[in-house]
């Protein structure tokens, strides 16, 4: 080798801040890798969408706007070339029983409550036969969801109150979902983007809490602010497809401790400062 040539490596913490352009061999030997690196775009010469050559490494450039519309643009259609037909991964045949299920997903996985749910909803076919419980008769069923104490008490007051009120069925209203008992935002989003095709926000779970955050589609750490700044800056058209894909992203790659950017198609055009391997410079505030 060359006197003074010093090959770059991914930094093994995941803390790149000094690494402006990291030119190294793909790391990743999986199937898994191999396959997602064909899906990958390769990175244009000097055209990473919003950077300008000189910044200083670290910060975000100066005129640098990480939601310009055709950054946006292009991170949608990188996500349609990598994910798309994905939905929601709860197993559910009802409008009420993807609410049960999203209920119980709290603190819990997708898998886990699909292992759950298939005999649950066996026990008890309909909504009024959850109404008819207590929630304490419920709790060994959901038990192995976690915080089963809690579920047990939203699903029953749930049914109740759509017996009760909507005459039995699950509102297709984002305003009368919100009074159901364990029912907030995220909820609703998924009942009515998932069942009924309404896009009357974004739902804002860990994975995209913590990848717009790393795409920098917004600073904020709430759900609900995330879910606005993704509101201005998703068309709407888009809103139920987005958050699968991103749902789906951070279930494969974008994961929340040590990302697979070297197999990411996002990766030229990210700069999230807790990337673990990057050939664009990286913004330190831009972390999950
Ligand atoms: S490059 Fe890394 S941090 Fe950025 S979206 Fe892809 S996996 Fe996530």
């Amino acid at each position: 080798m060359a006197r003074g040539v010093v090959p770059r490596q991914p930094a093994r913490t995941g803390r790149q801040d000094k690494v402006r352009v990291a030119r190294v061999t793909a790391p990743a030997k999986s199937n898994q890798g191999r396959n997602d690196r064909k899906a990958a775009l390769p990175a244009p010469k000097g055209a990473v969408p919003g950077q300008k050559s000189g910044d200083k490494p670290g910060k975000s450039p100066k005129g640098y706007n990480p939601v310009a519309p055709e950054r946006i643009a292009e991170i949608l259609k990188r996500l349609n070339d990598l994910y798309p037909e994905v939905t929601c991964a709860l197993t559910h045949a009802s409008a009420w029983e993807l609410l049960v299920a999203t209920i119980l997903s709290a603190q819990s996985t997708d898998v886990n409550v699909n292992r759950v749910t298939p005999e649950l909803f066996r026990k008890y076919p309909t909504l009024e036969a959850f109404a008819a419980l207590t929630p304490e008769q419920l709790e060994p069923d959901v038990r192995s969801t976690g915080f089963f104490r809690n579920k047990s008490k939203s699903v029953v007051g749930a049914a109740k109150k759509i017996v009760a009120e909507f005459g039995g069925q699950v509102p297709d209203d984002i305003d009368k979902l919100l009074t159901l008992p364990g029912v907030a935002r995220k909820t609703a989003n998924v009942v009515l983007g998932t069942w009924f095709k309404k896009a009357v926000g974004v739902v804002v779970d860990t994975h995209v809490q913590r990848i717009s955050r790393r795409l920098e589609l917004t600073k904020e750490s709430e759900p609900q602010k995330i879910e606005l700044d993704l509101m201005k800056t998703i068309p709407q058209v888009r809103w139920i497809l987005f958050s699968h894909q991103i749902i789906w992203h951070g279930r494969k790659l974008c994961i929340a401790r040590k990302p697979k950017c070297a197999e990411c198609a996002l990766e030229n055009i990210c700069h999230a400062g807790d990337k673990t391997w990057s050939t664009v410079d990286m913004h330190k505030n831009a972390v999950g």
